[in-house]
Formats: structure tokens, C-alpha cells, sequence
């Protein structure tokens, strides 16, 4: 076989075509389009195939990227989909919307001054390809198991623990409160990174695999975590990190002051053609509005773009450190400024002014000091630095903790940390309750889908092996009954 690689000397990097912002802002589908065949070779042929692989090492789930990039370079579409799919049980959303530029592209070494591969494309087209031609089958067990399982949370974390276990032949039941599967693949996280139907789709490949949704449920409220336990040998809580932390500053209680989540998840249902009362009332809608985003991480940068989106008169991102300090990922404030976004970096807001609903915002400028425990610069306000900017709708993106999960499920003896986050052994993944395990952000605090589908994978292994322990031990007690 032809070795088709170390081609970055001659083929320079490319992504598939990005929309133009002025085009693409008019919509919120996805910005990028899809490799062609040609490209997708190409592009994968530009891997050095390294003794180490950097990229691979900084992929959570260690996919074995210079394996799938030279099958691909090859034109083996179908066992370099093999290979991608090893490892990752959702590598078409990985491929769309991992930080690339942090995780495995940020560690490419051909990066030196040749410009990296691009993996997340090359991912994404393998796994397109794969649905296209049908070789994404539904998980289907070698033979059932009498094992029952029960998954809180529909997201990437349960969601990938689901179909992992679902192989191993264990009977599996996915509890969400939600009235789709997703979590905040489907209400966080806008389509023009990521579409619905790419969820959907994923969503049929395991309901015909066998593994059933209970949606519209919610654990606490509409059956206990006592009634879960008894009805399944196992259960995995995969519920994620939803309480949006609060600013105090005066002015905070005006309309049109609104948290981040309400406002991505009304403009995703909106998309969705659901019912948005809260949208078409204006209230969750930037049609028309001087907009101003408060922080500066992924979800900030969401709802800047989805203002954007939906006709604000301006759009302002306040963040209260540097480009180079953001939490967000580098691409998306390229994007952003690209569709218009202005960032207004090095501020902070001090008040919020207005009569009933606010009308504009007092910020003072930062600058960093000295770095705290953390190793990071703490922020720290300039005297006499005041401004304000106009502002009818002002959304806050400060980041998520987890809610109050032991008394949402009446079960005080569910131990969590001092985060919040559910306390689990990080070898076996339970948590302090027999046969209880944890996984995604609940136990990680706000992270990345990629990180969600690492735990949900491991989690899933140990599940297997609790469950084998315990189906052996209760044959042993029927032999010695006998
Ligand atoms: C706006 C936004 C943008 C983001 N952008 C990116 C990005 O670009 N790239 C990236 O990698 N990551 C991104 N993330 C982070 C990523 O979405 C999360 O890290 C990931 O979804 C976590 O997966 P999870 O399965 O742990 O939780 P979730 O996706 O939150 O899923 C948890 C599920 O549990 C359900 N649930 C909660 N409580 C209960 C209950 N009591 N009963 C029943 N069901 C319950 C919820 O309804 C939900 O469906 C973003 C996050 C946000 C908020
Ligand atoms: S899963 Fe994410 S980090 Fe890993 S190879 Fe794919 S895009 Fe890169």
C-alpha cells in the first residue's frame, strides 16, 4: 500500500469552506461545509506520522489519530471509520465542535511553521461519510445479559456510557427531563456549531440498538433515585452542571437582564419549532436590541454569535480579562469578530442602569495583577476608569455550578465535594452509594463534550465490571443454596 503521508511540505493546510460572515449570520446553520473526498485525502496525507503522537496524547479519549488520518489518506474511508469509531462513540460531533486548537490540533508537531492538521475536519468527514454509506450500525450485543441498567442524562456523558454498556449486552433505560436526547447538545449549544439532525440521528442509532428513553422524567420529581435503585442493578448519574452562577452588582434584579441558558435554550427551541412564549414575547429575543454578553467563555461566545443571529441593533462581549486569558476557544472569538461581535476586553461590570429593564451598563476597566494560587493574573479594577454602554438586553454567562443533586434526588447520603460535584472513587467510578456511579460534568464541573464522552466510556467499564461481580457472586449463592 502506497504510504501517503508527510505530504505538509507540499500541501498547505485547509479547512472545508467557511461561509462568509455576512452570509452565514443571516441563518444559524452550521459556518463550515464538509471536505470532499479529494481534500479529506489530502489534508489527512499532511500527518507526519510521528513516533509520538502529541495530538493523540491530548485528545481525551486518545484516539488514534495518525492510524485514521492514513487510512484516510489512503482512500479507506470505512476502516478509518473503524478506527475513529473505537474510540469514540460520537466522533461527528467531536470532529464539529472540540476545541481543536487546544486539544489534539493545538499539539500537532508539524505546527512549526507548517500549520496543523486538520484533524477535527478529517474526523468529521470520515464519520459523515460512515452515516452516508451506512456503516454506523445501531450497538448490537454478541448475546443479552439479565443485567438491567438505569442512566440519568441524556447527554454525551450518559449518553456514551449507554451505547458502551448497551454492546456489552446489558438492558439499558435512559432517564432525562429533557423532551429530547442531547442535554446541552440540543438546548446549550447553538446550531450553527453543531445542528440537531447530527444529534437526532445519533439518538435513532441507539433506540434501534435497543436502549430505551424515558424523556420528560425527572428524577427527584417524578420518580425517586430510591424507586431507580430498586428497579435496575446499576444506575449512572449523568446530569450535568446547570445552576448559572450569579453576579451581584446594583441594578441586577432590572428586565432584560437575563441568564445565558434561558436565552440559548429559548433561541434553540425556537429553531426546533417549539412553542418560546418568552421568545416571541421579545423578552428572550435580540431582535433589534444593544446587546451586551458578561463573560468569557464557551457559552458567552454562543450567545454573542446567536445575537448576532437574531438582528441585534449591537452586540458587546464584556470580559473582565485579555484575548490571551479567555476561557473560550480562540476560534470562536475569530468567528465572533468576524460576524460583528465587539469584544470590549479588560472589563467589568459595576452596575446595571435602568428604570424598570435596564438601558445601559457601567463597566470599569481591569488590568491583570498578580497571578493567585491558581497561577492565573487576578483581574483588578482601574480607579476613575467608569464607562457605560447602551444595553436594553443584557445576558450573563459567568459559568455553571452543579445544583443541589443529593436533595433533588432525596438522598442526603449521596456525598458531593466541596464544589458541589458528586464525590465519586475515581477507580471505580461509584459514588457513595452502593452500585451508584457518576460521570460528565456533575463529577468534572462544566467541561467539554469530549471529556463527558471519556467519563461516560469509563464509567461505563467499571459498571460492566461491578455488574459481572455481582451476577457471579449471586450464581455462587444460588450454587450454595442448592
Ligand atoms: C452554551 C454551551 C456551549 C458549549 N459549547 C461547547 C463546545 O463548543 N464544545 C465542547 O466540547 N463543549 C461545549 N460545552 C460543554 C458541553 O456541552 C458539556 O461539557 C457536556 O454537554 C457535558 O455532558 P454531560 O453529559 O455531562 O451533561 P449534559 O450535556 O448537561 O447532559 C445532562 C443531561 O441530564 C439531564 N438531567 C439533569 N438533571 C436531571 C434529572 N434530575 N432527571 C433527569 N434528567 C436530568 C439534563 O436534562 C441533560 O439532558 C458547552 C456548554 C454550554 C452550556
Ligand atoms: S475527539 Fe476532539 S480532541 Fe480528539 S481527535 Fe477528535 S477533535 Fe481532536
Amino acid at each position: 500500500m502506497v504510504q501517503k503521508s508527510l505530504q505538509f511540505v507540499s500541501v498547505e493546510k485547509a479547512m472545508p469552506v467557511k461561509r462568509q460572515a455576512a452570509e452565514r449570520t443571516r441563518d444559524f446553520r452550521e459556518i463550515f461545509g464538509e471536505f470532499e473526498r479529494a481534500r479529506a485525502e489530502a489534508q489527512a496525507g499532511r500527518c507526519s506520522q510521528c513516533g509520538i503522537p502529541f495530538c493523540q496524547i491530548h485528545c481525551p479519549l486518545h484516539n488514534n489519530i495518525p492510524d485514521w488520518l492514513q487510512l484516510t489518506a489512503q482512500g479507506r474511508i470505512e476502516e478509518a471509520y473503524e478506527v475513529a469509531s473505537a474510540t469514540n462513540n460520537m466522533p461527528e460531533v467531536c470532529g464539529r465542535i472540540c476545541p481543536q486548537d487546544r486539544l489534539c490540533e493545538g499539539n500537532c508537531v508539524i505546527e512549526k511553521g507548517f500549520d496543523s492538521v486538520t484533524i477535527g475536519s478529517v474526523e468529521k468527514y470520515i464519520t459523515e461519510t460512515a452515516f452516508r454509506s451506512g456503516w454506523v450500525k445501531p450497538p448490537k450485543p454478541p448475546r443479552e445479559l439479565a443485567s438491567s441498567v438505569g442512566i440519568i442524562g441524556a447527554g454525551p456523558a450518559g449518553l456514551a456510557a449507554a451505547e458502551q454498556l448497551r454492546r456489552r449486552g446489558h438492558r439499558i433505560e435512559v432517564y432525562d427531563r429533557y423532551d429530547r436526547v442531547g442535554g446541552l447538545l440540543v438546548y446549550g449549544i447553538p446550531n450553527f456549531k453543531l445542528e440537531k439532525t447530527v444529534v437526532a440521528r445519533r439518538h435513532e442509532i441507539l433506540a434501534a440498538g435497543d436502549i430505551r428513553f424515558h424523556l420528560n422524567t425527572e428524577i427527584g420529581r417524578d420518580i425517586g433515585l430510591a424507586d431507580l435503585r430498586e428497579r435496575h442493578d446499576a444506575l449512572l448519574v449523568a446530569t450535568g452542571v446547570y445552576k448559572a452562577r450569579d453576579m451581584s452588582c446594583p441594578g441586577i434584579g432590572l428586565g432584560n437582564i437575563v441568564a445565558a441558558l434561558d436565552y440559548l435554550t429559548a433561541s434553540n427551541r425556537k429553531g426546533l419549532g417549539d412553542a418560546v412564549p418568552a421568545f416571541d414575547s421579545g423578552a428572550l429575543d435580540a431582535e433589534g436590541k444593544h446587546v451586551v454578553v458578561v463573560g468569557g467563555g464557551d457559552t458567552a461566545m454562543d450567545c454573542v454569535r446567536t445575537a448576532v443571529r437574531q438582528g441585534a441593533k449591537s452586540v458587546r462581549c464584556l470580559y473582565r480579562r485579555d484575548r490571551k486569558n479567555m476561557p473560550g476557544s480562540q476560534r470562536e472569538v475569530q468567528h465572533a469578530e468576524e460576524e460583528g461581535v465587539e469584544f470590549v476586553w479588560l472589563s467589568a461590570p459595576v452596575a446595571f442602569l435602568g428604570d424598570a429593564a435596564v438601558r445601559a451598563v457601567r463597566a470599569h476597566r481591569m488590568h491583570l495583577g498578580v497571578a493567585d494560587s491558581t497561577g492565573r493574573q487576578v483581574p483588578q479594577p482601574l480607579e476613575g476608569s467608569h464607562f457605560e454602554l447602551p444595553c436594553d438586553l443584557a445576558i450573563t454567562a459567568l459559568g455553571f455550578d452543579p445544583e443541589d443533586v443529593p436533595a433533588l434526588f432525596g438522598a442526603p447520603e449521596l456525598a458531593v465535594t466541596r464544589w458541589g460535584t458528586l464525590a465519586i472513587d475515581f477507580r471505580t467510578m461509584m459514588t457513595s452509594l452502593e452500585g451508584v456511579f457518576a460521570a460528565g460534568d456533575i463529577v468534572r464541573g462544566a467541561s467539554l463534550v469530549v471529556w463527558g464522552i471519556r467519563d461516560g466510556r469509563d464509567a461505563a467499564e467499571q459498571m460492566h465490571l461491578y455488574l459481572k461481580g455481582k451476577a457471579a457472586l449471586s450464581e455462587e449463592q444460588a450454587e450454595a443454596a442448592e
